[in-house]
């Protein structure tokens, strides 16, 4: 397979010939057609969250199946699927109470860069290459766990698909899922990447009374607009939390949603919102990193602070939806797309990942 590889960070990826080993025992194999590129990626390639290296980044993809290993039944060759990044066992605890983003399999493993098993697929002249987020998308295919396999229907495009296998499912999450807004709510939005328009939209679709985005690219802040929230706010032009709660009549939102992960940005969320109000934290800090609240607004204000992976999604039922969503109109989430470069230009993707170019980067795996 072609990919390309991470060998150390903060280095260029190198597109190398990497050795794909069949399918085992629970597992699949994929031709990827779209990948996105997410600031999770971003992460690894900086060393602030650990993965071991060398390896095959990416955990935003989709395709078609090719082979299906021993004791798959789920998928069967020429299914289209959505790649889910946090596969679950659906037996332990948190699995059948429903919360399986934090299944006590699958969550422990993500970042050990291997699949299930504990083992790997790849390899590069005989050294081992390691997965990355059990999906490892910048490829053109991959073998992955069967519950990473997300089966769509046929006529949904490729790319838009990809997106919806960790941006959409996360920031729509974070609204629907974690938040539950009730109809009539004020939302914040911090951060008008991917994960922040999917938010946005969310929002809208639950009938948010106000939608309030925040974020520094003009390009976003338009596209914002666009997609149906009723102000962007530059937070260069002062304090951001402050314009929040001046357009939502002095009272702060029902409910932000962070997802940039940046430094300082879950504190001016979290002043955003009103008093009894809730916070919901998508974007990833860097490892190590702490977040500051005040302590007596916590209290006196009983606002609430929810962490939120993956949009707290159930894969299965979630993606189909959200594409069934797109399919009918619904929500528009071919307009998360940003440039679309070959997997040889992954160097430039990231680049306007980090300029905040477009709300979604893609690599074109086709
Ligand atoms: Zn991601
Ligand atoms: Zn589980």
């Amino acid at each position: 397979m072609r990919a390309a590889v991470l060998h150390e960070h903060r280095r260029p990826f190198a597109i190398e010939e990497v050795d794909l080993a069949p399918p085992g025992q629970g597992e699949v194999e994929v031709r990827l057609h779209a990948s996105g590129v997410c600031r999770s990626d971003w992460s690894t390639v900086t060393g602030d969250t650990p993965s071991p290296l060398p390896a095959v980044l990416g955990h935003e993809g989709a395709g078609v199946v090719e082979r299906v290993g021993p004791g798959v039944d789920t998928v069967e060759p020429g299914d289209h699927v959505v790649l889910s990044w946090l596969p679950y066992c659906g037996r332990c605890p948190h699995c059948t109470s429903g919360r399986l983003t934090l299944c006590d399999v699958a969550a422990p493993a993500l970042l050990a860069g291997t699949l299930l098993d504990g083992t790997t697929r790849l390899s590069l002249d005989g050294r081992l290459v390691h997965h990355y987020s059990f999906l490892s998308t910048f490829a053109d295919r991959t073998v992955v766990p069967e519950a990473s396999c997300v089966r769509i229907r046929r006529d949904a495009p490729l790319r838009v698909a990809a997106l919806v296998g960790c941006a959409i499912a996360t920031g729509f999450g974070a609204v629907v899922n974690r938040a539950r807004l009730a109809p009539g709510s004020s939302l914040a939005v911090f951060g008008a990447g991917g994960v922040g328009l999917s938010a946005v939209q969310a929002g809208v679709l639950s009938g948010a009374g106000t939608v309030v985005a925040v974020d520094p690219a003009p390009a976003r802040r338009a596209l914002a607009l666009d997609l149906g929230a009723a102000h962007a706010v530059d937070p260069g032009d002062g304090d951001p939390a402050e314009a929040v709660r001046e357009l939502t009549g002095g009272r702060g939102a029902d409910c932000a949603v962070e997802s940039s992960g940046a430094t300082g940005a879950a504190t001016a969320a979290f002043r955003s919102i009103r008093r009894g109000g809730t916070l919901v934290c998508v974007g990833l800090p860097p490892a190590g990193a702490s977040v500051e609240f005040p302590g007596p607004e916590l209290v006196r204000d009983e606002k609430t602070v929810m962490g939120c992976l993956y949009g707290s999604c159930r894969p299965h039922t979630d993606m189909p939806m959200l594409i069934d969503l797109h399919m009918a109109g619904r929500l528009q989430l071919d307009r998360l797309m940003g440039a679309v470069y070959p997997l040889d230009e992954i160097d430039r993707a990231f680049a306007d990942m980090l300029d905040g170019a477009g709300a979604r980067t893609l690599i074109d795996l086709s």
